[in-house]
Formats: structure tokens, sequence, C-alpha cells
């Protein structure tokens, strides 16, 4: 046995390994049948906003999975926004399904998207249900506030 490799073992628990890479042509983590750069991507690099709440939820839920970080404050309502946002290196996002949306569209100032998130931590599957409301702020659709719900 290596000394690296015993030292490793007489860690804790293994080092947290980074958030999965996506190429321009990896298929979209929100679920959509679209490549990332052609989908959550744009609205991630800033190119487009994202037209409706449904799809600001889903550049959020991306934006998870790549961790970044700043576009989860900046698609933030400033009066709920986080100082940070912390990824917790042991959660893998595996899916998102979207259960039902209300108003959201180019015609509303508010909406409401309820979803179901699921993941993996440290290898055990679980998901996160949410209702979560919107606003348009200046133009640009942004994350209020959710609610977890049950079933
Ligand atoms: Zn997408």
């Amino acid at each position: 046995m290596s000394r690296r490799t015993a030292r490793r073992t007489a860690g804790p628990r293994p080092r947290p390994r980074p958030a999965p890479a996506l190429q321009a042509d990896s298929p979209c983590p929100c679920g959509l049948d679209a490549r990332y750069a052609a989908c959550c991507g744009r609205f991630h690099s800033g190119q487009a906003a994202a037209p409706t709440a449904e799809l600001l939820m889903r550049s959020r839920y991306s934006a998870f999975v790549v961790r970044d970080a700043p576009y989860l404050l900046r698609t933030w309502a400033p009066a709920t926004r986080p100082r940070s946002v912390d990824f917790d290196p042991d959660m893998r996002w595996t899916g998102l399904e979207i259960l039902g949306t209300s108003d959201g569209t180019l015609f509303h100032t508010t909406g409401t998207v309820t979803f179901v998130a699921r993941y993996t931590h440290r290898g055990d599957p679980g998901e996160l249900r949410e209702h979560s409301r919107f606003e348009r702020s200046g133009g640009a659709w942004v994350y209020v506030a959710g609610t977890f719900t049950d079933g």
C-alpha cells in the first residue's frame, strides 16, 4: 500500500469530487430535450434572459448542477437574496420534473412553479419538492422564495 493510499484511507472521508463538467453540446440537465448551450447555458452566460418563470426555474436547477453561484445570485429577488450560495460537494442533482406552473409568462409579473428535484447525497437518493414564487424585476424573472411541499 502506498503512503498516499494509506493517508487517504485514514481520513474521515474521501475528498469531494468537483461539479460535473458540462460541454456546450451536453444534454441540458434541466430535463428539456436540448443541448446545454442552446438551453440553460445561454441564460448562465448572460446571452439571454429566461423568458418565463418555468425556464428561469429550470436554469436555476441547472445552475445548481454546474455550481454557478453568480447566476443563482443574480436571478434571486434582491429582497430575499442571500449573501452567498454554498454548494454541498457531496450532492449530485440527478433530475428535475416540473409538476405545475401558474402565470409566469410574458404577460405576467408574478408566477409560481412546483417541481421535484432529485439527487443523490453520498450515494443515497432523495428528492426535494418545492413550490417556488417568481416575479419580474426590471424585465427579468427572478426567484423570490419557495416552500417545501409533501407528496
Ligand atoms: Zn436547460
